[in-house]
């Protein structure tokens, strides 16, 4: 089914002399890092060859990150801040940003800075050489715990053994992509949003570029363990059905043992005339069988709650207001309740 996006902002109306760069910038509770986040990211900006924008998505922090943005859209033009009724999570606010953004070229980028804007500049020029998308490879990973780095490690390479689409290692949200490739991803239209895997289903040519991952400039990470690790189920059941396989396998194993098992014990009977004492190795069977059928169910049950949600058809995110600064006076952008997500089948 082929479905069109429509877009409540107003499109890129010029100048075409040069290629717009969107900025699509998530943010949730940023507070303290803004001014930092404006102070490294504009001048840069300035020394491109390039228009730009920068669109800001407020995932209903309440600390006061939309009003700070207002002031600075107030002060200039180039800023979009797509403010969402509440916090519905990075992947989600990512999509808001990348339908809002209208560049001919699109960058992820963290608010926190994480993301090093140092290294915008190569990306673009990686993009002006001819691909489609620029992805950024962390080298390092400064400020994270030596578990966090283990865990991801081993996230990314169990993700990679069981789907067919190819993850990247070690890479994050942060990337370039083109008009292209922008346009490609919101083709997909499904509610269950893990963006890492959604990028790599695109495919397209690409090119990596290394980078040194930075620690947090200020404020805290939202993610704990226990979202990283809902998070790591996500992407394992969202891009492949291999769980499912390994819990039919798993299932064929121990119906296997438990046949030679009980052959055993009737061998034993009959030639030995030993006859098994109970209770011990019962136990351990229904036990391990118990185990084994309610992680089977659990998995199933992950498939089926998935195909749950998608049936609903719910918008992936709802937009508070559009706020920018088209003339130079701040203009306010008010929109349907319905939100901004107007999918329409063509
Ligand atoms: N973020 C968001 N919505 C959320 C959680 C996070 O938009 O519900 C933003 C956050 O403000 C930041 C980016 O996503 O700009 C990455 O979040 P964070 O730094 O907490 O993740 P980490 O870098 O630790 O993976
Ligand atoms: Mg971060």
């Amino acid at each position: 089914m082929n479905k069109r996006v429509e877009f409540p902002v107003v499109p890129f109306d010029g100048p075409f002399d040069k290629p717009l760069l969107s900025l699509v910038v998530p943010l949730y509770n940023e507070r303290p890092m803004l001014p930092l986040f404006f102070d490294r990211v504009l001048p840069l900006l300035a020394t491109l060859d390039v228009h730009w924008e920068i669109v800001l998505i407020d995932d209903g922090s309440d600390d006061g990150s939309a009003q700070y943005i207002r002031g600075v859209i107030d002060r200039m033009p180039g800023i979009r801040l797509i403010k969402l009724s509440r916090n519905f999570g990075k992947e989600a606010a990512m999509t808001a940003g990348l339908e809002h953004a209208k560049g001919d070229a699109v960058i992820v980028l963290d608010a926190d800075l994480q993301d090093p804007p140092e290294q915008i500049p190569a990306m673009v020029e990686c993009w002006q050489s001819g691909v489609d998308v620029v992805l950024m490879q962390r080298r390092s990973r400064a400020g994270e715990t030596a578990f966090k780095r283990w865990s991801a490690h081993l996230f990314y390479r169990l993700l990679n053994r069981t789907s067919r689409t190819n993850i990247p290692v070690d890479t994050g949200d942060f990337r370039l992509m083109s008009r292209k490739a922008v346009n490609a991803l919101l083709v997909l239209t499904e509610r269950n949003r893990y963006m890492k895997g959604l990028f790599a289903w695109i495919g397209m040519p690409t090119q990596v570029i290394q980078y040194d991952r930075k620690p947090r400039a200020a404020g805290e990470t939202k993610w704990d363990y226990p979202g990283l690790v809902g998070l790591a189920l996500e992407g394992l059941t969202s891009f492949s059905v291999s769980p499912l396989r390994w819990a039919t396998l798993i299932g064929l194993v121990a119906a296997s043992m438990g046949a030679v098992f009980g052959l055993w014990i009737v061998i034993k009977a009959l030639m030995l005339g030993d006859a098994t004492s109970g209770y011990p190795s019962l136990v351990a069977i229904i036990s391990f069988l118990g185990g084994i059928q309610l992680m089977s169910v659990g998995i199933v049950g992950e498939y089926v709650g998935k195909t749950y949600m998608e049936s609903k058809q719910r918008p992936v995110y709802l937009t508070d207001e559009v706020i920018e600064n088209l003339t130079g006076t701040r203009q306010q952008v008010q929109l349907k309740p319905t939100g901004a997500r107007h999918v329409k089948a063509v």
